[in-house]
């Protein structure tokens, strides 16, 4: 059952800071993940601050020269679906496709997917673990088949947004509002690895909203993909994914922005994979390089070692398509 709350509905980003800034609360976007961490108790808030009465904060436009601004409140649907998006960043467009369910991408927004909360069942249950307050991490020792093999200290878990590595690896940059002002964060460096803070998510402080993603222009020669592997065909979350953004010179790869989804506590980024194949061209020997390169310094867990492979395999046979994409 959910817990009693206070609910506002500001229509300003001035207002719904103010709002943020007076006390425990919490930002609502589509309510997808929000509501349902509120109603398994998984943290309790006095306020939710509802960002649906502001306009501003909805929509796809293009800003600077050639990029394009995707407001916060842009459910995940539009941006799947936008011809913006499909054929100038089609790792963003696959990756918004590729979550969850028709239904939840009507109603989850951008900023939210961002945002959301870990899926560990530990953090989501009812198991006091070291990211909700407590002493230690229930996976490590426990049932850890969907966790980190990568970045995992302290928390195990791993980052649930799709949309997520897709944009970083587009090397797209959030805009922020808060008590302070405004201000930019690369989506590469929203979230805070357990390492740094495990009880944290994002970089974001309590009263600060993100209120839009912006897209550089894509350079001449751009591919980019977003391909997610999970258990069954219906919504899921990532076992295993990779978010690709390569600029070719003719077949030759000129530089790449690689980040693995379904791996480590926040996107990875492969800068193994990106080092194996920047400045050569994509045949058999380079992309069995790249792939042996996207698994070095893994370290999975009693249950989990099945992504060693699967990650080798995504890599290998995303890049293969890419080579003729
Ligand atoms: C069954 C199910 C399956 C799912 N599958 C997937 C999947 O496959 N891939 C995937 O990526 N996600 C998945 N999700 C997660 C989630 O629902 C979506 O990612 C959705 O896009 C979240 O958006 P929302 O607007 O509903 O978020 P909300 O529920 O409104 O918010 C999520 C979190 O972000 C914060 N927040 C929201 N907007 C902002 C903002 N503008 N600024 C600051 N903080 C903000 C909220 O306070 C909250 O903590 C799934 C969820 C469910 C319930």
């Amino acid at each position: 059952m959910l817990p009693k709350f206070a609910h506002l509905r500001p229509a300003t980003v001035g207002e719904a800071v103010a709002a943020l800034g007076r006390g425990p609360a919490r930002v609502h976007g589509g309510g997808t993940d929000l509501i349902g961490c509120l109603r398994d108790g998984v943290f309790a808030t006095d306020t939710v601050v509802s960002l649906s009465g502001i306009d501003e904060l909805r929509g796809i436009s293009p800003v600077g020269d050639g990029g394009l601004a995707i407001g916060a409140l842009t459910t995940i649907a539009e941006i799947a679906a936008e011809p913006t998006i499909t054929t100038r960043y089609r790792a963003l467009a696959d990756a918004a496709a590729a979550v969850a369910s028709p239904q939840l991408r009507n109603q989850g927004t951008l900023g939210g997917n961002l945002c959301q909360k870990p899926r560990c069942w530990y953090y989501r249950g009812d198991f006091d673990c070291l990211r909700k307050g407590g002493e230690r991490c229930f996976a490590y020792e426990g049932e850890n088949r969907y966790h980190c093999i990568f970045g995992g200290e302290l928390c195990f878990i791993v980052h649930p947004s799709d949309t997520a590595p897709a944009l970083a690896a587009l090397g797209a940059v959030c805009r922020v509002s808060g008590p302070a002002g405004s201000r930019s964060v690369a989506v590469e460096a929203l979230h805070v690895p357990p390492a740094v803070d495990p009880r944290r998510e994002t970089v974001l402080e309590p009263a600060e909203i993100l209120t839009a993603v912006v897209l550089p222009a894509p350079p001449p020669g751009l591919r980019s993909a977003y391909r997610k592997v999970r258990s069954r065909g219906a919504w899921d979350f990532a076992l295993a994914g990779v978010a690709l953004a390569l600029v070719f010179d003719g077949e030759t790869v000129a530089s790449a922005r690689i980040f693995l989804a379904g791996a480590a506590p926040v996107p990875w980024r492969a800068r193994g994979v990106e080092a194996a194949i920047t400045g050569r061209a994509l045949d058999d020997a380079t992309i069995a390089t790249a792939a042996a390169a996207a698994v070095d310094g893994a370290e999975p867990l009693s249950d989990n070692a099945y992504k060693v492979p699967l990650f080798e395999g995504i890599v290998a046979e995303q890049l293969e398509a890419m080579r003729t994409a």
